[in-house]
């Protein structure tokens, strides 16, 4: 038997009692709380108790989700409870209002016959009196629920009225306990606390965690509510001030856009789904308030789809013979790629619309690929655009971004549509070499979507959404280096050439486009200026290397500009004649001295032909030998191929010293050394092998190689010689460097169709096939039959 001491009356208990376990609740002494049970133990617990004083054992169980819970299943400290009223319920539950009396921590669960759980158990006593321990505790415990209570709003606040009539400092913190938290296990904690002391510690701990989770959520509420009462004092103060004007007769702004919006989508003859999506917009546009943010962005949307040439287009001109006209009008020369332009335009004409691959211009800077493009839009009457694919890494910049981003566009090709205001330009995609791929996706494959005639049909932009037809633009590509253009584009494109020009053909460019073109930008007359050929010769050898015209009409407009400051400085009325004399006086001291083959025989140094972004030119490689340690040094600016190449230069050699007369051990005190002075820097590439083979040799079995002589070719480890890429461009730098003989790879016989008579003229081609060939032309009266044992 225990005694419990209850509002000054006593209560005797047993030490043993049926056993309710608690599902989904804890229940402190001093409270009253109604607990719906249906499981049949529990009723027949709760019947148990009625026939014993009405008291039973509250114990709650560890897992909620077990039915039929067995006693290692609950917690081992719960409370003593009372049954205050019992209600049975149609459905079969009960309900049973329970009165939570005193703790007990259960001993042990007693054998049972029958279905429910019993109990021994011992009874925890209370403390009632405040001590000046618990009392600053208790204090602070008080505080902290007080706040906890007001930033609840769960909580009624006439909680704390019935806190103040409390005195036993067990039956505050037990109250507080059964309100601060949810948590079962954490109320179970505070239940099995070793004294109050203990509880009240823990809870001062979870009101401080509680308060502090409930102020972020109200700021955050706080937050929420003041802006959307801030929209919607907006959008009812500028309602007001709408009607305020129409009530003053006065026109409202926004109301009169969004009429006019309407009447332009109505005239705008979009596609279907174009006008539907408009509509659609300009309704959601009715709805938001003018000042806000989505509402620009609706609005630039609706300007987007309203301005693009959803149908416009202009009428092509298929004639084929002022097509020609035109293009021989704009440029000199050029004539492979012209005829191939004026097929292009014919199957145009048969066809009634935009096919067959791409045309792709491939050629060094200033060689007239993008004025090719011009004046194909001026020989079909149509727009020009054209956009630099260059350094393009993204996507979205073909492709557009998402209306989500802020600020986000149309990407190029819509945006550039819109520039040309018909749905038919020519479109000018230039460098597209020069794209590259990263984590924002690869430009390349949207590309080939804008290309491609079975998908381009549909193109969609990321920010218009609204499908576009490209079917009828025609589109052109630009590249300076074939190999560097993505695989799956080049397989759509039909590749034409354009090397770069002679000094002849850049002459008469210079006389028949770039003077007149420069004098009428530059405001001036042909009497007021000319340029004397021996000028124009000067500009293109001393102040240019290139293979285009681009920096040759850079320096004639130099020129042209110098010559009107003079005319209006100093009044001037003369005419200004430009000689290879008074050159220097316009454009300086000149910048490059014309690199010249080797005008001796020379031992150690042999010439290359190499070919870079900017034409051919020609290189120089020299070997010197060292006596001390072995091996191979390699410095310039060389690539990983050209290294390679040095290296099975060298393996050729040292495989075959017999035939060189080479001594055996030469290379092991023998340090080489093989250098390609800066100046020239070419693309890397196999295609110097044979130059480093001959200069090694040369410069080993101290033979002279032959003057005036160049030659381009990659080296196998066997001496075999394999063809080579560039001949074009390789062969005009030899001849502007007075070269007289030139060996290339028999293997590149083939391109030689290709090349137009007039750059072979006054050259003398040998086609080798091993280095046996080489080494025969390259020394003089031959290597083999000469050969010299002695080697230094
Ligand atoms: P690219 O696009 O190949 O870098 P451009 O088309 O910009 O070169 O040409 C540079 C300049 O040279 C332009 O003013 C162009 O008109 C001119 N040009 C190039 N080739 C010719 C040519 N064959 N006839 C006339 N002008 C030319």
């Amino acid at each position: 038997m225990a005694k419990i001491k209850r509002e000054k009356i006593i209560i005797d208990i047993e030490d043993k009692l049926p056993v309710l376990p608690l599902k989904d609740t804890i229940i402190f002494p001093y409270v009253i709380y109604p607990l719906l049970i249906g499981r049949e133990a529990s009723i027949k617990a709760v019947q148990e108790a009625l026939l014993h004083e009405k008291l039973v054992l509250l114990v709650a169980q560890k897992d909620l989700l077990k039915e039929n819970p067995s006693r290692f299943d609950l917690y081992r400290v719960g409370v003593v409870a009372r049954i205050l009223q019992i209600l049975k319920l149609p459905n079969g539950l009960v309900k049973v209002l329970v009165e939570g009396l005193i703790r007990a921590r259960i001993k042990r669960f007693l054998s049972n016959k029958s279905d429910f759980l019993r109990a021994r158990f011992e009874i925890v006593p209370e403390i009632e009196k405040v001590t000046t321990q618990n009392k600053a505790a208790l204090r602070h415990v008080i505080s902290q629920f007080k706040e906890y209570v007001l930033l609840n709003r769960d909580i009624p606040d006439e909680i704390l009225l019935s806190i103040e009539s409390i005195q036993n400092v067990q039956r505050i913190s037990d109250f507080i306990a059964a309100h601060v938290t949810k948590r079962l296990e954490e109320k179970q904690h505070l239940l099995e606390a070793f004294s109050v002391e203990d509880e009240l510690l823990m809870l001062a701990e979870m009101l401080q965690v509680e308060k502090n989770i409930l102020q972020i959520e109200k700021d955050i509420d706080d937050q929420i509510r003041q802006r959307m009462q801030g929209s919607q004092r907006n959008f009812y103060l500028q309602e007001q001030l709408r009607v305020i004007r129409q009530e003053l007769g006065e026109e409202d702004e926004g109301y009169s856009e969004l009429k006019s919006l309407e009447e332009k989508i109505g005239k705008a003859k979009l596609p279907h789904a174009a006008q539907e999506r408009a509509t659609e917009e300009l309704n959601k546009l009715k709805y938001t308030p003018p000042m806000s943010p989505e509402y620009t962005v609706i609005r630039n949307y609706l300007d987007w789809l309203l301005v693009m040439p959803w149908s416009k287009k202009t009428k092509d001109n298929l004639d084929l013979i002022s097509a020609t006209k035109i293009l021989d009008e704009d440029h000199y020369g050029l004539k492979k790629p012209k005829e191939r332009i004026l097929e292009h335009l014919a199957v145009m004409k048969l066809m009634k619309k935009v096919k067959g691959p791409i045309l792709c211009f491939v050629g060094p800077p200033g060689v007239g690929k993008t004025s090719l493009g011009k004046s194909i839009a001026r020989a079909l009457n149509r727009q020009f655009v054209r956009i630099s694919l260059g350094g393009i890494r993204d996507e979205a910049e073909i492709r557009g971004h998402r209306r989500t981003y802020i600020g986000s566009l149309p990407g190029r090709i819509i945006q550039s549509l819109k520039k040309a205001g018909t749905k038919n330009p020519v479109f000018l995609l230039d460098e597209v070499d020069k794209m590259s791929i990263d984590f924002r996706g690869d430009p390349s494959a949207a590309l080939l979507e804008v290309l491609d005639p079975e998908q381009n049909i549909t193109f969609s932009d990321h920010y218009i959404e609204v499908e576009f037809d490209l079917s009828e633009v025609l589109f052109i590509t630009t590249a300076n280096v074939r190999h560097n253009i993505p695989a799956p584009l080049v397989d759509r494109m039909e590749v034409i050439d354009l090397p770069g020009y002679m000094e002849y053909d850049k002459l008469e460019i210079a006389r028949r486009h770039l003077t007149p073109k420069q004098l009428s930008e530059n405001g001036l007359k042909s009497k007021n200026i000319k340029f004397i050929d021996s000028a124009i010769f000067n500009i293109i050898r001393q102040y240019t290397r290139e293979a285009g015209v681009r920096n040759l009409e850079r320096n004639i407009s130099n020129v042209c500009r110098k010559v009107a400051k003079e005319i209006v400085l100093n009044r001037s009325k003369k005419a200004f004649v430009i000689t290879s004399r008074n050159l220097a006086k316009y454009l300086g001291v000149r910048k490059y001295s014309e690199k010249k083959a080797e005008e001796k025989d020379q031992i150690g140094s042999a010439t290359g032909l190499a070919w870079t972004e900017f034409g051919g030119d020609i290189l120089q490689i020299e070997v010197t030998l060292m006596k001390g340690k072995s091996g191979l040094t390699l410095t310039g600016k060389l690539g990983d191929v050209m290294k390679e190449s040095g290296q099975a230069a060298l393996s050729y050699i040292r495989s075959n010293t017999d035939l060189f007369g080479i001594k055996l051990d030469f290379f092991d005190g023998h340090e080489i050394h093989v250098h390609v002075p800066e100046g020239a820097i070419p693309k890397d590439g196999p295609s110097a092998g044979i130059t480093i083979a001959v200069a090694m040799i040369s410069a080993i079995t101290k033979k002279a190689i032959v003057k005036e002589l160049a030659m381009t070719g990659e080296i196998t480890l066997r001496g075999n010689v394999l063809p080579i890429g560039g001949l074009t461009e390789k062969l005009l730098a030899a001849r502007r460097s007075g070269i007289k003989k030139v060996l290339i790879p028999g293997k590149n016989k083939k391109d030689l169709e290709e090349i137009p008579s007039r750059v072979l003229k006054g050259i003398e081609l040998i086609f080798v096939n091993s280095m046996m060939d080489v080494l025969d032309q390259a020394f003089l009266n031959g290597f083999l039959k000469k050969k010299n044992s002695s080697n230094g």
